[in-house]
């Protein structure tokens, strides 16, 4: 059997992963990213095909990740994990530095940073597996913690998006105690619930210029889930 909810015990980081050049860039949130071997200091980066750094990490053959902190702003959440750079210019106002290979270094809410040339793309169907040996990095900010996947699902109440490679379709979920006089509601841009039966207040009662805590998505940007 495959029980989804045991795949939310695996622990992962979230980052921004960015590539482009100082023309056009774009960066977007993940959690799939990780060290694969020491020496040389090579990582490895999953992401969609249809994501728009795709293209640049493709063209450019380098990226950059950007470790966030826990009490990173929801803004910076919304832009580069709920948007797409097709859509917005997602580094436009932001404090950007570029790296050895040009590509954008994402400063806001950063503590550290790494920069990575590929040496390797393996194609896992929907995504990209992009290799990256290590040529910098850098502690930015020693004080703050990072952001981990479980903290933001936790206590921000935060979802993997669709694109994500570990996106979990809802109706694979087992049932959690359901209680019947109570509705839920999901933002239907970052996929935050809000379960009344967690809440002090119906959802109906929330006043009109309440935004999603996640992404800041306004009220009407929910639906309501079964
Ligand atoms: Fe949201």
């Amino acid at each position: 059997m495959i029980q989804f909810e045991a795949l939310f015990k695996i622990s992962y980081g979230l980052y921004i992963v960015s590539s482009g050049t100082k023309d056009r860039g774009n960066g977007f949130i993940s959690n799939t990213f990780f060290q694969v071997t020491s020496e040389p200091p090579r990582f490895a980066s999953c992401c969609n095909k249809d994501n728009f750094t795709a293209s640049f990490i493709q063209e450019t053959g380098a990226f950059s990740v950007s470790v966030i902190h826990k009490d990173t702003d929801p803004d910076i959440i919304s832009r580069f994990g709920y948007k797409s750079g097709k859509d917005i210019n997602k580094l436009a106002g932001l404090n950007i530095k570029y790296g050895e290979t040009g590509v954008p270094i994402v400063l806001n809410d950063c503590i550290a940073f790494l920069e990575c040339k590929v040496v390797q793309t393996i194609d896992v169907e929907t995504h990209y597996m992009f290799i990256g040996e290590l040529i910098q990095s850098e502690i930015v900010d020693d004080t703050k913690e990072a952001l981990t996947y479980l903290y933001y699902r936790k206590t921000r109440k935060g979802a993997a998006p669709k694109n994500a490679p570990t996106y979990i379709d809802k109706s694979k979920l087992g049932a959690d105690s359901k209680r019947v006089d109570f509705k839920k509601f999901e933002c239907t841009a970052c996929g935050y619930i809000y379960d009344e039966a967690k809440q002090d207040i119906k959802f109906a009662d929330l006043p009109a210029d309440w935004v999603c805590p996640v992404c800041g998505s306004e009220k009407s940007d929910f639906i309501e889930i079964e």
